[in-house]
């Protein structure tokens, strides 16, 4: 079975990240820039799966600039087989990111497509849910464990209160959940290895995908900066501040 693992470069999650003066979006300037942690988890969790030998191929795909074919070379270097580049310097958004996946999902008919369950940058948490229902496949979002057998997968997801256990038919569309798997570290020879493997760089228009953009940033904020906490004496200030000013008890 083939699986297509999305894999989206963002600011890296250890980046606290600056608002533009201009109030128009986040400051990417000289950022330092990674892989979106689902989606390390989508690429482990195919590269596991191919090791316990229900996968034969795992195609990793980003969307975006040119500077996305480092974060599908760390992709490669995880253990990916090949990788497809579809090279826009337009702003992605979910709806796009389907209709592209979509048009893959037609070329390579893979068995599951995994995505990650939303990119810390915009945290649409959009596309996989999109990319089901324009394929007409099942989706099983937020997944915290997935099982393949013979056509169908078992999947267990994490919901409140205790876990939710589904069978679905393949082809499939899963999202990951933090707790699916910790992914590796890449290491030095499978990087000079991952130099080898295949990078296609297609555009949009091959793949008949409108990229232009449906919804408009009016304005990004940070948030309110949290006022500075006080020392109470005693319990009996405590209640009373709680009672009287926070109003919560
Ligand atoms: P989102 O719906 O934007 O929160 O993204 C959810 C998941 O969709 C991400 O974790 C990726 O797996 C995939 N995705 C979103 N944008 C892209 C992109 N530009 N390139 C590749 N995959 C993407």
């Amino acid at each position: 079975m083939k699986v297509l693992v999305g894999v989206k470069r963002v600011v890296d999650a250890n980046i606290k990240v600056r608002v533009k003066g201009d109030g128009s979006g986040v400051d990417t300037a000289n950022v330092k820039m990674a892989m979106n942690p689902f989606c390390e988890i989508a690429v482990e969790q195919a590269v596991r799966m191919k090791e316990a030998g229900s996968v034969s191929e795992i195609v990793a795909v980003s969307i975006g600039v040119p500077q996305c074919q480092e974060t599908l070379r760390t992709a490669l270097a995880m253990g990916a087989d090949r990788a497809i580049l579809v090279e826009t310097d337009q702003e992605v958004q979910p709806l796009a990111v389907a209709k592209v996946f979509k048009a893959l999902c037609e070329k390579e008919q893979p068995g599951l497509v995994i995505l990650g369950k939303q990119a810390i940058d915009d945290d649409n948490n959009q596309s996989g849910q999109m990319l089901s229902a324009l394929l007409g496949w099942p989706q099983a979002a937020f997944i915290s464990k997935i099982e393949i057998t013979g056509d169908s997968a078992q999947i267990t997801r994490e919901i409140d209160g205790g876990l939710e256990r589904l069978c679905a038919k393949l082809p499939l569309v899963a999202t990951t959940d933090l707790r699916l798997n910790e992914p590796r570290y890449v290491t030095l020879p499978n990087i000079m290895k991952a130099k080898k493997k295949p990078l296609d760089n297609i555009k949009p228009d091959q793949l008949g995908v409108d990229m232009t953009p449906r919804l408009k940033t009016v304005t990004v904020a940070e948030p309110p900066k949290r006022s500075a906490g006080v020392k109470v004496a005693d319990v009996a200030e405590l209640i009373d501040k709680l009672k009287n000013e926070a109003r919560v008890i």
